[in-house]
Parts: structure tokens; C-alpha cells; sequence
């Protein structure tokens, strides 16, 4: 093996957060550098690979603070702490202005005033350390050893101390943190979400099998730690695999699922259906999109990726009706009750591939007057894409998490009379690498 010690700048930061650096002609990409920054870089060749180390940062950047998470080394979870929360915002900002300022102005993006805390939903593995002390955390970037993490800059404290309580029972309940390689113990992974807005919250603990000791007596000591637990679901994952979790679901405490309010709304969440993470910047980030749909009152929307319909619930109020269509089962079925539950009766909701039953609302010839699409990371499809232009809404509100599918999809929409009026980036996962944007789209 060849290897180099170099000095080199680095230019710039891509989209997971890493500096980037060129090294003849190559780019290369390294955690935990500053654009501005001057490094020595280890080279190495072997078998014909080049790979680039950060061995010591030799000029460090004005934007660069010390991490406060004393695991950010290690785990993985934040790509951007060592950036201060401005410096961040640039980078964002830069980022979607990059990839999508050549469609329109990018809007100054919309950070958090405490960009600490926010996640309402955390997840922790349980293992043991080298000691065979239960610890519970995250799996190390690239590994599937875990690190034991007691607090989350990020994550919602509450959360935090449940998981302490969760990892402090284990041992009066003789309970053994799952072992992947022997397939022993019973307590793999836990979930928890909170609505911040009432406070209730859900614990998932997924285990290996439905034979659950002592059950009903640690409901009782983990709910007399925490009132506010107010559903615990097991869920049984059996399977080798490193999904968390597994089909079945027993709710051995409480409704089964939370509730939480956005934007006046009460949404019903349950463990497997998606809701948004951030909830103080996902009522910043459906406000934008509602005020770049202008909506008059008479319109038909479709809500597209619609997830428990948080988006086409809120909007109900403001237009004539809304077409909801999701491919997440659970999801659904909550998007309907929550429905129900606030007394919404303009709105209906479908359960199926976005692409396929854009597809089925195109040969039906339907009117839709404006389209919200807010798809996966992946973006959306062909299919989808094609029936949309062939559907022809007068507006399009595209709401996404990563802002390179999304300039994809955009071109493509550009490409058959459609145009960018608004681009606003949405800071909804601070210290982390991610971009959530929103766009504003018309016919032209
Ligand atoms: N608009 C919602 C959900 C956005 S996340 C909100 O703001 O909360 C994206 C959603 O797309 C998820 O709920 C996911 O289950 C769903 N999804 C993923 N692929 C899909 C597909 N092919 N068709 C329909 N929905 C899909």
C-alpha cells in the first residue's frame, strides 16, 4: 500500500455534510471539514483504490465551533456540528441555490431559533459493551457495533430519559438485550415519539418474541416513572435483518397510538406511519407551501405522498375538496380516522402508488387544480411525473428532502410547461446534513 501525507484546501461541502477536496483532478470527501479549511490529507493507493484521510485540520475556519454532543466523533448521526448553527445555514442555502437557482431566486432559508431538541421521535438499539454492561444507542457509522448514548443534542429529552429508565429496568426484570450474531435476548431496538403538543407519547419496544415475562408489572414500573407514557406497543421482529421493525404488532398498553396538533389540526400517529420529525418547523414548512398555493376556495387538491394527511387535512378548510393518496397501509388508515376525527368531510383518501393512481386519474380525465407532492428521498417517478403534466393542475407544490431528485423531477416538469415561481428552503433537521425545500410551481 502507497500512502502520502498532502496539504490541501478544502473547496466546498456536499450534501451529506462532508468537505470536499480535490487531489489531481479527483474529488474526494471527508467528515468533519470546513470549506475555507487548509488540512493534511493521508493518500493511499491499494489495488488500485485511492482514498483520502483528514490526518490534522492546519487552518481551522472562523464558522467552526467545538461540537456540544460528546459522541459526535463516533456517531454519526450529525454530519454538521463542528459548523456553527450561521455557518450551517449558509451551507444550506448555498447547497439548494446550487441545484436550483438556475429555476428561480431561492428565498432565504427559514432556520430554527433553537436548533436543539427537536426530533420527536428517537430510536435506540439495545447491546451490551465489551464490559457486558447493557447499553443502548446507535450503531457507529458503517459498523454494526453499538454506542451507548445517554442524551441526544437533537432528540427530544423526555425521550432520553425513558431510554434510561428502559436500559435501568432491564436489569430487574432479567431482561437481555438482543444478541444479533447468537439470536439471543429479547429487547432489540426501542421507538419512542411524542406529540409535542400534548405531550402523549409512545413506546415501541421490539423484541424478539411474544413471550414477555413480568409484562404487566413493567407497564407498571415504567408508567409510574413516566406518566405521560401513554401507549407501549411490542413489536415482534424475529428476523435477521437490520429493519427495526418487524410486522407484528401487540399494544400492551393504552390506544396504540399518539396524538399531536398541527397547525389546529389533531393528527393521530401510530408506530409504523410516517410524521414528520420536526414539528415546530413542519407548521413553518406547510404554511409556506399553503401560501405559495393561494388557494381561492374552490379547488380541487390532490395530496400526493400524503402520509397520515397531515398536509391535505390542514388544507381541507381552505378549498372545496382534497384527494389524499398514499402507499403506506397504516398511514392511511390514520389519515382516514384523523378525518373523522376533526369532523373533515371534503377529503378522501387512497391507498396506493403514487404513480399508479396518478396514472388512473389521468385516463379518468379528472380535474385537479392544484397538486402538493411531498415524496421520499427518492423523489418521484416517471409514471407519476407524466400523468401529472397530463393532468395538467394549474399549480404544483413540491415539497421534498432532498433537493437533487427534486431538481430532477423539476426539469422534467420545466421540460413539458411548467414553471418555478418560488424556491424556499426549510431548515427542518439542523446539525445534520439534510435540506427540506419547498416549490412553487405553475403553468406557464
Ligand atoms: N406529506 C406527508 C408525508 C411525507 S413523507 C407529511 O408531510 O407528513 C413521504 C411519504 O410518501 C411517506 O408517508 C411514504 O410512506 C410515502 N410513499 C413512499 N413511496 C410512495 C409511493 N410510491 N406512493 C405513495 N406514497 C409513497
Amino acid at each position: 500500500m502507497k500512502k502520502e501525507l498532502l496539504k490541501v484546501k478544502c473547496i466546498g461541502i456536499n450534501e451529506d455534510g462532508k468537505g470536499i477536496v480535490s487531489i489531481n483532478g479527483k474529488e474526494y470527501y471527508l467528515p468533519n471539514l470546513i470549506e475555507g479549511e487548509m488540512a493534511t490529507v493521508e493518500i493511499s493507493q491499494n489495488k488500485g483504490v485511492t482514498t483520502a484521510k483528514l490526518i490534522k485540520i492546519e487552518e481551522e475556519s472562523k464558522d467552526r465551533v467545538k461540537p456540544k454532543c460528546p459522541y459526535y466523533s463516533k456517531c454519526g448521526g450529525c454530519q454538521i456540528q463542528h459548523l456553527s448553527y450561521e455557518g450551517q445555514s449558509r451551507f444550506k442555502q448555498r447547497n439548494v441555490e446550487e441545484l436550483l437557482g438556475s429555476f428561480c431566486k431561492v428565498n432565504d432559508i427559514l432556520v430554527m431559533k433553537d436548533p436543539y431538541n427537536y426530533r420527536n421521535k428517537i430510536h435506540s438499539t439495545f447491546s451490551y459493551n465489551k464490559k457486558r454492561e447493557i447499553i443502548s444507542g446507535i450503531y457507529e457509522e458503517n459498523t454494526h457495533d453499538v454506542i451507548n448514548i445517554d442524551r441526544c443534542m437533537i432528540q427530544d429529552n423526555k425521550a432520553d430519559e425513558i431510554i434510561e429508565t428502559i436500559k435501568g429496568l432491564m436489569k430487574s426484570f432479567k431482561m437481555k438485550p438482543y444478541d444479533e450474531d447468537t439470536r439471543d435476548g429479547f429487547l432489540r431496538h426501542v421507538l419512542i415519539k411524542r406529540g409535542f403538543a400534548t405531550n402523549e407519547v409512545m413506546v415501541v419496544l421490539v423484541v424478539s418474541t411474544k413471550i414477555f415475562p413480568g409484562k404487566n408489572n413493567y407497564i407498571k414500573a415504567l408508567r409510574k416513572k413516566h406518566p405521560e407514557i401513554s401507549t407501549i406497543i411490542m413489536n415482534i421482529n424475529n428476523r435477521n435483518t437490520s429493519v427495526v421493525l418487524g410486522n407484528e404488532e401487540i399494544v400492551i398498553y393504552g390506544k396504540g397510538y399518539i396524538e399531536d396538533i398541527l397547525c389546529g389540526i389533531r393528527f393521530q400517529i401510530s408506530a409504523k406511519s410516517f410524521y414528520q420529525v420536526n414539528p415546530i418547523q413542519t407548521e413553518v414548512l406547510y404554511n409556506k407551501a399553503i401560501e405559495m398555493a393561494k388557494f381561492k376556495g374552490n379547488e380541487t387538491v390532490l395530496d400526493a405522498y400524503c402520509g397520515i394527511g397531515t398536509i391535505g387535512l390542514i388544507v381541507s378548510k381552505k378549498v372545496k375538496n382534497v384527494i389524499g393518496v398514499e402507499l403506506n397501509k397504516d398511514a392511511v388508515k390514520d389519515a382516514i380516522k384523523n378525518a373523522k376525527q376533526n369532523n373533515i368531510k371534503n377529503v378522501y383518501f387512497y391507498n396506493d402508488d403514487a404513480g399508479n393512481f396518478m396514472v388512473k386519474l389521468a385516463n379518468e380525465n379528472k380535474n385537479v387544480d392544484v397538486v402538493i407532492m411531498d415524496p421520499p428521498r427518492a423523489g418521484s417517478d416517471e409514471r407519476f411525473l407524466s400523468s401529472l403534466v397530463k393532468l395538467s393542475p394549474e399549480k404544483i407544490v413540491y415539497i421534498s428532502c432532498n433537493p437533487i431528485t427534486q431538481e430532477r423531477d423539476l426539469r422534467y416538469l420545466v421540460r413539458y410547461g411548467y414553471k418555478a415561481t418560488e424556491i424556499q428552503p426549510v431548515d427542518m433537521f439542523p446539525h445534520t446534513g439534510h435540506i427540506e425545500c419547498v416549490v412553487g410551481i405553475q403553468k406557464t
